[in-house]
């Protein structure tokens, strides 16, 4: 599996039934680094997702009873499998996503296999027997049967895997979509899963894209839950499919997250650490920060310091020592790129980046989807920028006066996904954490997060949580028994 004896262009098949099959269309995928076609990726159709449906149905009623500790025993093999791998999956990531190939190692990879780890671990310690009211109550979880994963481009193997491991480990059987900007990861994965000895049929591997292969999915009635992450305005027709044919359903979604810098803060620590949840991966992460309010007796000083530093942080190919990579495609570079053009008809100071800095590149990245991390400042807070995902290396400044004001102004958008605070007085920190409307709320940190807790959004940033125990709630159904004794 080494990208260096494998064709030119990869050559991408579905997993179906524990068979590699290769689809009747093809779909170009771009290195972005380069802006070559380096894989071709299976352009698959109603008929192929129908056919990975029905061996997820024939497999279900084998896998679901299966115990706990066999399902876990696999889990953990591909785990192990994914560890042994990790240099080869994390430059596949790298090359197909555009994120350095160091943060594919250290950030991705290992969490793609301790997403197959935790929930291997948790199924095995899974009680629920309640005995009262003079007769044993309890109640009994079961799998709730094909499970359609669908995922983005943007961590994907990480967040594949956290769809694929609680599915299985509770004893579903699956189909997945994954993102057809990056599906190379996930058809890697399929060979890992293949020798950890899963039985066929309860993986099945179809690539395509949205409307076609997605839509079929979503759609069929062989599926019986679907979790879905990606952007909100998929998400809500996905919910509206759902509605309709009463399936269970997850949405993780879009996010407009807020920084909030009190005038206590520790500067020191809080530039870098603001910068790393702003451009992180490229931006290209659904919990990076895209609005960062700072109290104004500090702001011109963080304002000076962040955009110093950002002037410092190396972007280039990501098979060096970079901070950031390309971003993943080129529509979405000019999607980037028309908020900053935005954000400058409205009025805003761009105070480095796109448009202000120059990014040089040797061959053969010139035709490369590369853009430097870009700080807007004086934006009203109705401006798009201010208000719409941009899921990019960009980020808006604006000073605040008070605590009341800056909750109102962090609250006032439509998606509700996480935040950072950043500052001393304990007090005052958790005061503002509990009256922000969002899923996670970081408070001197950013992206640290166990697993045992729930993850998502609200508002427009989703409905329902992951985690290790509320994944479980989303691939099992409940059942309460209560048994009199005669
Ligand atoms: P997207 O919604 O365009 O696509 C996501 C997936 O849905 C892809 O696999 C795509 O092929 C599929 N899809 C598209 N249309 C479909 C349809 N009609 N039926 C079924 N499947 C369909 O999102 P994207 O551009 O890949 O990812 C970026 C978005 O994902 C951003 O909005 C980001 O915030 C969001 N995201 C959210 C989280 C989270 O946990 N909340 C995490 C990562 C990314």
């Amino acid at each position: 599996m080494s990208l260096s004896d494998t064709p030119n262009p990869l050559v991408v098949e579905n997993f179906v039934g524990g068979s590699f099959v290769k689809s009747s269309k093809y779909l170009d995928s771009f290195d972005p680094s380069t802006g070559e076609v380096w894989a071709k990726i299976p352009d698959s159709d109603p008929t192929e997702v129908d056919d990975a449906v029905q061996h997820a149905r024939n497999a279900f009623p084998m896998w679901s009873k299966t115990t706990a500790a066999e399902r876990a025993k696999i889990l953990i093999k591909i785990a192990d499998s994914i560890e042994e791998n990790l240099d080869k999956l994390a430059q596949a990531e790298s090359k197909d996503q555009g994120k350095p190939v160091s943060l594919a190692k250290r950030m991705d990879i290992p969490r793609a296999a301790l997403n197959f780890r935790a929930f291997a671990e948790s199924i095995c310690h899974q009680v629920n027997i309640i005995p009262e009211m003079g007769c044993m109550n309890y109640t009994v979880r079961n799998p709730v049967g094909v499970a359609a994963l669908i995922s983005p481009w943007n961590l994907p193997l990480y967040l594949l895997t956290f769809k694929i491991a609680p599915a299985l480990a509770s004893g579903n059987c699956v189909v997945c979509k994954p993102s057809e900007i990056t599906s190379v990861t996930a058809w890697m994965l399929c060979k890992l899963i293949k020798d950890a000895g899963l039985p066929n049929g309860v993986l099945n591997m179809v690539f395509g894209t949205g409307s076609e292969a997605g839509e079929a999915l979503i759609n069929h009635q062989g599926v019986n839950v679907i979790s879905f992450t990606g952007s909100t305005n998929v998400g809500r027709h996905i919910g509206q499919v759902a509605a309709k044919s009463i399936k269970k359903v997850s949405l993780e979604l879009g996010g407009k997250n807020a920084g909030i810098v009190f005038e206590d803060a520790d500067l020191s620590k809080v530039v870098p650490a603001t910068i790393h949840s702003c451009f992180l991966n490229q931006g290209e992460i659904c919990l990076c920060t895209s609005r960062v309010f700072v109290q104004r007796t500090i702001f011109d000083e963080f304002v000076q310091r962040l955009v110093k530093e950002t002037k410092n942080l190396k972007v280039g190919p990501p098979i060096e020592d970079v901070f950031m990579g390309p971003l993943v495609s080129q529509v979405h570079l000019q999607k980037v790129r028309s908020y900053v053009e935005i954000a400058r008809k409205d009025g805003a100071r761009i105070l480095c980046g796109e448009s202000v800095d120059e990014l040089s590149l040797p061959a053969p990245y010139q035709k490369g989807y590369f853009i430097r991390p870009t700080i807007i400042t004086d934006l009203s807070d109705s401006s798009a920028c201010m208000q719409e995902e941009i899921f990019g290396p960009v980020v808006c400044l604006s000073p605040f006066d008070s605590e009341e004001e800056v909750i109102e102004r962090v609250n006032n958008v439509k998606y509700g996904l996480c935040s950072a605070i950043w500052g001393q007085k304990g007090d005052r920190l958790l005061r503002v954490a509990h009256q922000l409307h969002v899923g996670t709320v970081w408070i001197n940190c950013w992206l640290v997060r166990s697993l045992d807790m729930p993850f998502g959004g609200m508002k427009e940033s989703g409905i329902g949580r992951e985690g290790t125990s509320h994944s479980l709630e989303l691939y099992t159904e409940e059942t309460t028994i209560c048994y009199k004794f005669q």
